[in-house]
């Protein structure tokens, strides 16, 4: 079998996850594998697993580790993870980072890297952030794409999602530094953490994480 690149991208919510994994997937050739978008298309399909999670997804909380690990285990049983994977938002507990372990068994998680932002950063991004509702294409509400509504890309409609109002923000912020902060030592620990200044823009970033993944020798 090939080496798999499993990157796992962690940082809070609005350090710039899901934009440099849509990059990274691109110039990798993986998927970008975002739990987040996940759950979200499901509460837009309105199916019984959409109508499960969706008050959960608008008050910020997590999903159980169970259901998102079930969802995680049948992504990457489809052909176009067998290279690998940009994961985006999972995993986001300790237990669902000791199942992405047993899932991936030897050819495991190859880095991880840690995109640092401020929680007043994280704040100010997130208030003004909007997407594309079809995509998940991501503006700033400056955008025309934000002012008109409608997607430059694929036509969709551009919202601000519901889960970025401030006391959603607010409780994931607190999520994050309860459930997922732990992780950056469990990859420390495991020497794959690489920490990157996210408070950049995004040009940047992704030549600091290009460089990373090239220094390690992983692509
Ligand atoms: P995100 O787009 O990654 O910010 O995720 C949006 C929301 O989906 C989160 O606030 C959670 O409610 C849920 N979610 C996404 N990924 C996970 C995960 N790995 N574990 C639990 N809940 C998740």
């Amino acid at each position: 079998m090939t080496t798999r690149l499993n990157l796992v991208i962690l940082g809070k919510q609005g350090a710039g996850k899901g934009t440099q994994c849509k990059r990274l997937a691109e110039r990798y050739a993986i998927p970008h594998v975002s739990t987040g978008d996940m759950l979200r298309a499901a509460v837009k399909a309105d199916g019984p697993l959409g109508r499960e999670v969706k008050s959960i997804l608008e008050a910020g909380a997590l999903v159980s580790d169970e259901l998102v690990n079930r969802l995680v285990v049948e992504r990457f049983a489809q052909p176009d993870a067998e290279r690998g994977a940009l994961l985006d938002g999972f995993p986001r507990t300790l237990v669902q980072a000791q199942a992405l372990e047993s899932l991936l068994s030897d050819d495991g998680v190859k880095l991880c890297i840690n995109l640092d932002i401020s929680s007043e950063k994280v704040t100010e991004r997130l208030s003004s952030r909007r997407v594309c509702q079809e995509c998940g294409a991501i503006y700033n509400e400056h955008d025309p794409e934000a002012i008109s509504g409608t997607c430059a890309t694929c036509g969709g409609d551009v919202i601000q999602r519901a889960d970025d109002s401030p006391d959603s923000i607010r409780k994931r912020l607190e999520t994050y530094e309860r459930d997922t902060a732990p992780l950056l030592n469990f990859y420390r620990e495991r020497g794959l953490l690489v920490t990157v200044d996210g408070d950049r823009d995004a040009d940047t970033v992704n030549a600091a994480i290009t460089a990373v993944i090239g220094e390690r020798g992983l692509a």
